[in-house]
């Protein structure tokens, strides 16, 4: 349910109706816009008793959330969050790209690729230490070697890192060393990591599970938002359809719709949305053109030696002109796009 305060509310009305909240068993959550405040309560509890509130002093009306999703849905807040990461702000007005290897393999790899795409204009540094890899005879990852080698790059380029958490048994490691947390498509609806993630201070990047409905991804990050992390960034990296052709069907349209339906940044992974390296010039100007906030893109200095995901990944040159092709007209269309998205009724 969502109190709704009329514009003019005094601080005593609003705190009264947190308390009010709070006696019926649900959980309070307040959102101040500029004009107005909105306290939702969300939780199970006595649904008369929030009903009630309508006559009380300083609201305009009360009404039920129409989604499963609470705390992420736009009508609980309905404006745009921006998620920091170090001094990256995602969801803020800038297209803000994530590049780097699938995996990191050695310090030369990782620090040459940093210096690479800082260049040619990434913002955020991406790399596997730990790898969710189909086959157990596959290369898994450095983990707290890659781990070091990641926070020594992100020191020597200025830029945030995000990297994978697979298991509620590596957060704390990987938060001494990570800017960001990335929930793998794989783990998306992982529920005691997800339950362990909200009580970290570190934002997250929840990639869309290969097999989840937009309802479920969204359902995945209310975990998040509900036990405590409100940092958090939703990814569509494409899901399993009859085609196979291409790795993955990335979903554009889900991507306008998870703006649509929620507050939250939404980025795209061209990379994992194609595994191409040659349909993610065009998947990446899409993404924009429908609103994301951003793209996270693979980058290696040597795709065919790659330990991971080499079909997908770009050399240096090719991300370079990756970049170029987002250039400022079509930032400026991903603009008008994230603005025409209206808030639900
Ligand atoms: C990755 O980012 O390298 C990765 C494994 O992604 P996903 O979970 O989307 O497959
Ligand atoms: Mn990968």
């Amino acid at each position: 349910m969502i109190v709704n305060m009329s514009e003019g509310a005094s601080e005593e009305q609003i705190t009264h109706i947190i308390e009010r909240i709070r006696e019926a068993g649900y959980q309070p959550h307040v959102t101040r816009g500029t004009t107005r405040t909105i306290v939702a309560a969300v939780g199970s509890g006595r649904r008369h008793e929030i009903e009630a509130l309508q006559v009380a002093p300083g609201v305009d009306n009360v009404v039920a959330i129409a989604q499963p999703f609470k705390l992420v849905s736009r009508q609980v807040r309905p404006h745009r969050t921006a998620v920091r990461v170090g001094d990256v702000e995602i969801g803020g007005d800038d297209v803000v790209v994530i590049a780097g290897p699938c995996s990191v393999e050695s310090r030369e790899q990782l620090v040459s690729t940093a210096h690479a795409v800082k260049k040619a204009g990434a913002s955020l540094l991406r790399g596997g230490a730990y790898k969710p890899r189909t086959s157990p005879y596959d290369f898994q990852g450095l983990g707290e070697e890659a781990l070091k080698i990641l926070r020594e790059a992100s020191e020597e380029t200025g830029m945030p890192v995000v990297t994978e958490v697979m298991g509620t048994e590596d957060v704390e490691l990987i938060c001494e060393y990570a800017d960001m947390l990335q929930v793998g498509a794989r783990n998306m609806q992982n529920f005691s990591l997800l339950r362990k993630l909200a009580t970290v201070r570190k934002p997250v990047l929840l990639k869309r599970g290969p097999s989840a409905t937009v309802k479920e991804w969204l359902l995945a990050a209310e975990y998040l938002l509900s036990g405590g992390n409100h940092d958090v960034v939703l990814c569509e990296r494409g899901i399993k359809t009859f085609e196979t052709e291409t790795r993955n069907t990335i979903d554009l349209a889900a991507i306008a719709l998870a703006r649509d339906l929620s507050h939250l940044p939404v980025i795209a992974d061209p990379s994992h949305g194609t595994g191409k390296q040659s349909l993610i010039a065009a998947v990446s100007r899409a993404a924009v053109a429908v609103g994301a906030d951003g793209l996270i893109i693979e980058v290696h200095p040597c795709p065919e030696r790659a330990l991971s995901d080499g079909p997908q990944s770009l050399d240096f040159a090719a991300f370079e002109k990756v970049m170029r092709g987002l250039s400022a007209p079509l930032r400026g269309i991903a603009g008008a796009a994230r603005e025409g998205i209206t808030v639900p009724a």
